[in-house]
């Protein structure tokens, strides 16, 4: 089979599943000790993509109305009318002829434990030198990462939080501007739909400020944010993985029925938003047994590296899943928890296949709310370790792409013997290192023609492995087109090579654009070489034209 006709079949396989893949099934199971959705609301994605008229439809058949529509997936957050439950909406709405899926709006919580000795030792995630009857070393190498980098002020991450201290000494340096927007004069100056979003937005009141909710969010987003980017060599308080960073503050989680809870419409909204605005890192310390459809959409659209805690159940992910972080989408890093000994901590889920690493977080010191700080203990405090870490890498290298950053992240961990994929523990240090020479092997991608094509047009491009190495090497080749939606399909499926000490590989490649798509489509197609010991990937984008 010719290139182009495996690119389009996949389209069509792709299309297919996605059609025939997801529904009432999805449906959470009941509420146990917290209530798993909001009552009255939905999920809802049409098959059809030209949907101002079916969802008219939609919202005359069943009296439902439509509070929010995520452009960016196709999926609309609707009301339910008074005697239509979630439960009995999901069987009827699903059995819509119009709809692809129908998902409750799902309740996520936060992935910390309860505040901890507050005498504990400050900052041994950091640097462990055994303090507190800590393992010397048992640490992500932070100061050996900083004669390397400290970051750079202009990387932003997304914290999907509780809100955080948009004033706090030891953040305030460190917290996102928006550069297109004119503080206070009503405007949406940059057009993003936000109107005087300058340091992100409150998806929980709808409005221009992300400072932290009080009670019993306690802190949470100001802690996981000063654990990514605590202002450093400030001569004060603590200091993050970053001592240089933006922090995009994206406000999601509020107190609710005694629980500090958010919920997937404004999560997804807070995706939405950090996707808008280019942001390549997100720190997620939040999640549920309940999968969802449209928040999984979301985060696949995200074009960005989703850290996910693995949660605080103790219980194995592989066979009991936690959303997001088990989704299972190649941006997703899910975080399980460690010790200052480098054990697992006792509160920590695991998982061989479904979770990637583990990092710190127990007895975490870190900002809290009005120039406090404090200790907090849980996957939240893992996470943001690692999106830390992928500031640094992007710190180190603004280019490199989702999964050269996941990789890095992964294979730079140091082998502790943990239940999770790599079976080690966070090491910013390692992680780095990939950095500081040239790849085993690198690739490049060439687009032979114009990147501005319309339907139906062959597009042809060139993929050069070139091997900087002294000796004949072995390594896997995978060409892959990634959609807007994030959707990937194979197009030339993973290949093993061989490649003699400093040869290159070149080949030319024709598929053909799909005829369905319409123009402002952008899709990219990316070469990817990968060894053992070596990661790396080019990308070349394109954009459909009328
Ligand atoms: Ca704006
Ligand atoms: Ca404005
Ligand atoms: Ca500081």
């Amino acid at each position: 089979m010719s290139k182009k006709a495996v690119f389009f079949l996949f389209l069509v396989v792709g299309l297919l599943v996605l059609l025939s893949g997801v529904g009432y099934a999805d449906a959470p199971p009941l509420p146990e000790d917290h209530p798993q959705y909001v009552p009255g609301e939905v999920l809802l994605k049409l098959k059809v993509e030209a949907p101002a008229k079916q969802i008219a439809e939609i919202n005359n058949t069943y009296q439902t109305q439509t509070v929010r529509h995520f452009d960016f997936i196709g999926v609309y957050h609707l009301r339910l009318p008074t005697n239509l439950s979630v439960t009995k909406a999901l069987v009827v709405l699903q059995g819509h002829s119009l709809v692809e899926y129908v998902v409750p709006n799902s309740l996520h919580y936060l992935d910390v434990t309860a505040p901890n000795d507050p005498d504990g030792t400050y900052l041994w995630g950091l640097h462990n030198y055994g303090q507190n009857g800590g393992t010397p070393d048992a640490d992500i190498d932070a100061p050996e990462a900083w004669d390397i980098t400290t970051g750079n002020p202009s990387t932003v991450v997304a914290v999907i939080d509780s809100g955080a201290d948009l004033g706090h000494d030891d953040l305030a340096a460190n917290i996102w501007t928006n550069p297109g927007e004119i503080p206070d004069n009503g405007i949406d100056d940059d057009g993003n739909g936000y109107i005087d979003d300058m340091h992100g937005w409150d998806f929980t009141d709808d409005d221009n400020d992300p400072s932290p909710a009080g009670g019993v969010c306690n802190g949470h987003g100001s802690h996981t944010a000063g654990t990514i980017g605590a202002v450093g060599n400030n001569g004060i308080g603590v200091v993050g993985v970053n001592w240089n960073v933006k922090i995009m503050v994206l406000k999601a989680f509020k107190p609710f029925l005694g629980s500090c809870v958010s919920n997937s419409a404004d999560e997804i909204a807070a995706i939405e938003y950090h996707t808008k605005m280019g942001v390549p890192v997100s720190s997620n310390s939040w999640g549920g047994r309940a999968f969802n459809s449209a928040l999984r959409d979301a985060i696949r659209a995200s074009h960005s590296v989703f850290a996910a805690a693995a949660g605080n159940d103790g219980q194995n992910n592989d066979t009991t899943p936690y959303y997001p972080s088990s989704f299972g989408l190649d941006n997703i890093i899910s975080v399980a928890a460690t010790n200052r000994n480098d054990g697992l901590a006792s509160f920590s889920n695991y998982g061989p296949t479904s979770v990637d690493l583990a990092a710190p977080g127990v007895d975490i010191y870190s900002t809290l709310h009005l120039n406090n700080y404090g200790i907090k203990s849980g996957t939240s405090m893992a996470t943001p370790h690692v999106a830390g870490v992928a500031a640094l890498l992007l710190a180190q290298d603004p280019n490199l792409t989702i999964r050269e950053i996941k990789w890095r992240i992964l294979h730079g961990t140091d082998n502790v013997y943990l239940p999770v994929l790599t079976e080690g523990r966070l090491n910013a240090y390692e992680a780095l290192q990939f950095g500081l020479s040239t790849p085993t092997l690198t690739v490049e991608v060439t687009p032979l023609g114009p990147t501005n094509v319309r339907a139906g047009d062959l597009v042809s491009y060139q993929v050069i492995a070139t091997n900087n190495e002294a000796s004949e090497i072995q390594f896997t080749g995978h060409i892959y087109a990634r959609l807007q939606d994030g959707r990937e399909f194979s197009l030339l499926y993973p290949t093993d090579f061989s490649l003699g000490s400093g040869n290159t590989i070149s080949r030319t490649y024709t598929e053909q654009v799909p005829g369905n798509f319409a123009p402002g489509t952008t899709f990219r197609i990316y070469g990817q070489a990968e060894t053992a010991m070596s990661f790396d990937e080019d990308w070349v984008a394109y954009t459909v034209v009328p």
